[in-house]
């Protein structure tokens, strides 16, 4: 069967890529090896979804991602659980202080909201939190959550709404070429042609690359997380601590709309590969790094652990573009730990990009994020 754009992965990218072609007057398909959408790496975010990161590309996606998902409720009418509470970094370090004071101007030039706040603003933000040595921190009010599961779903009945097509269960094993040119794509079950082929296929990216002799760096890397019961709300922000603690880098939390707490932490050394099964590690390590941070949090209780994985790229920034080597194949690949939040916007990208109608911002974000371009160090606000 032929299409206009073939998207391999229905996930946090997939997807929101799905419904962007669709609205681009295309017909796109797209193939997911699993039986529904989000139930790869997508449903194993905590859904956080913030623009005040520290690279003009994120910046200008992440900002694009909040306007979409801060106003679907309204513009289509499903819930997704969004929730304007802000992201804060607590500052305990002087380090950490210098840093993060250090990137709010050029934050503020990309037309962030985001200011410092004074030791007894943190109080009031996140009620409890432990005030020794507390030098204040950062708040960006118009960062926030929502539930990636609700959001996908909403953007997968749109993207059928506008013609998109979804096949399940059935797994890319190949992509065809003619004279350097994509012409579609193989899979376990049949084969489909199209002009151009997006690879959205996450922790998966360097496989689909291999298919085409590309070497992509997108290396799955294990992460866990957890939630709590629901608790009387008293505070609504992601509190990210980015100081680092044994075997650990920065751990974040925040109060979902139904009152959980929901976590994740940064392991120290990362653990790369493909383990999705739960430790026994995990909680001891982040809970006594919480309850030291926000002591009140000692007697909830957690409901729930999960382990799923970071399509990890060497500088922790995405890889998206065209194939130098292969005309019609774009890579939407390696979102790291942001494939929630720069899903959408970068979704929109990409339509732009398969029908040759990119704006200026675009060319900024594709030069950023080549999958060709040399790595530098880590962003800062990673
Ligand atoms: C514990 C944890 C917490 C996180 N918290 C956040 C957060 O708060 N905010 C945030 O922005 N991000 C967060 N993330 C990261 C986020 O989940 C990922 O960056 C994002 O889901 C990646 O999106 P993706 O579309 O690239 O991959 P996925 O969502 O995994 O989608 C890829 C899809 O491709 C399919 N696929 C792959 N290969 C093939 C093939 N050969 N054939 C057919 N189908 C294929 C897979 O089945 C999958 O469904 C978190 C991740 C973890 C593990």
């Amino acid at each position: 069967m032929s299409y206009d754009a073939i998207i391999i992965g229905a996930g946090s990218v997939g997807v929101p890529t799905a419904m962007a072609i669709a609205e681009q007057g295309l017909k796109p398909l797209v193939i997911d090896m699993n039986a529904l959408p989000g139930q790869g790496e997508n449903k194993h975010a905590i859904g956080g979804v913030r623009a005040t990161h520290s690279d003009p590309g994120k910046i200008l996606i992440g900002r694009r991602s909040l306007e979409i998902l801060s106003t679907w409720e309204e513009r289509h009418g499903d819930c997704i659980e969004w929730l304007r509470g802000g992201y804060t970094f607590p500052l305990y370090r002087q380090q950490d202080a210098d840093l993060l004071k250090g990137l709010v101007p050029i934050q503020k030039s990309y037309g962030l909201n985001i200011d410092v706040i004074k030791p007894k603003d943190m109080q009031e933000l996140v009620p409890g939190i432990n005030p020794e040595g507390l030098l204040g921190g950062t708040f960006s009010p118009d960062d926030g959550s929502i539930s990636p599961l609700l959001t996908i779903n909403a953007f997968y009945r749109r993207a059928k709404e506008l013609g998109a097509e979804f096949k399940f269960k059935e797994k890319v094993t190949g992509l065809d070429t003619n004279r350097g040119q994509i012409t579609g794509v193989r899979t376990d079950k049949g084969q489909y042609t199209a002009p151009v082929v997006v690879d959205a296929a996450g922790p998966y990216s360097r496989e689909i690359g291999k298919m085409v002799g590309t070497e992509l760096t997108v290396i799955p890397d294990s992460h866990e997380a957890a939630i709590t019961e629901p608790v009387k709300s008293f505070f609504s922000c992601m509190v990210v601590d980015i100081r680092p603690g044994p075997d650990s880098k920065n751990y974040y939390f925040y109060q979902n709309r139904h009152g959980q707490v929901v976590f994740c932490i940064t392991p120290d050394p990362p653990i790369f590969g493909t383990d999705k099964g739960a430790t026994s590690t995990f909680l001891p390590q982040v809970c006594a790094r919480m309850v030291t941070l926000l002591p009140r949090l000692k007697n909830i209780r957690v409901r729930r652990t999960w382990r799923g994985l970071y399509p990890m790229t060497p500088d922790g920034s995405p890889l998206v573009g065209w194939n130098k080597e292969v005309k019609g194949l774009v890579h939407a690949a390696g979102m790291c730990g942001q494939g929630l939040m720069l899903g959408p916007g970068l979704a929109e990208l990409v339509g732009r990009l398969v029908v040759s109608k990119t704006i200026d911002d675009d060319e900024i974000i594709l030069q950023e994020f080549s999958p060709y371009r040399k790595f530098k160090e880590m962003e800062a606000l990673k």
